[in-house]
């Protein structure tokens, strides 16, 4: 069996409140939000970080990037703004190692983030 979470997500035997779900991608809410939108966006497909997705060289990356734009309009967030994150790497505090988006919105962000 995959070991990772998000595989599992996407595999639908670890439960997730999905938000989003498109061909290649599933949107759903952070466990632990951050934000009032906090929704995490994931090719079904593993790629372990943003620079391996960037050399799938398939255009799974733009079909990532269109799917958070469907959750922040989804989310009524679009407008007022919102922010998209890669951690990428453990340096960048990530900690899941199938490559996602955060979404965050709903409330003023800060820049630079911490
Ligand atoms: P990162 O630190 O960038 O790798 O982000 C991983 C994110 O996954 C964190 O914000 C966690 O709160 C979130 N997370 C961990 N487990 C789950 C889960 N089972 N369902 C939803 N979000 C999760
Ligand atoms: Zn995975």
């Amino acid at each position: 069996m995959n070991d990772c979470l998000f595989c599992q997500i996407v595999a639908k035997e670890v439960p997730a409140d999905i938000v989003v779900e498109t061909g290649r991608a599933l949107a759903f809410r952070d466990i632990n939000p951050q934000a009032p939108t906090h929704v995490l966006v994931v090719p079904k497909a593993h790629y372990e970080n943003a620079a391996a997705l960037a050399a799938a060289d398939d255009g799974l990356a733009d079909d990532l990037l269109k799917a958070c734009h469907t959750v922040a309009v989804q989310e009524g967030v679009a407008e007022t703004g919102y922010r998209i994150v890669f951690n990428t790497g453990q340096g960048a505090g990530q900690t899941v190692f199938h490559v996602h988006a955060h979404v965050l919105g709903g409330r003023s962000l800060t820049w630079p983030p911490g």
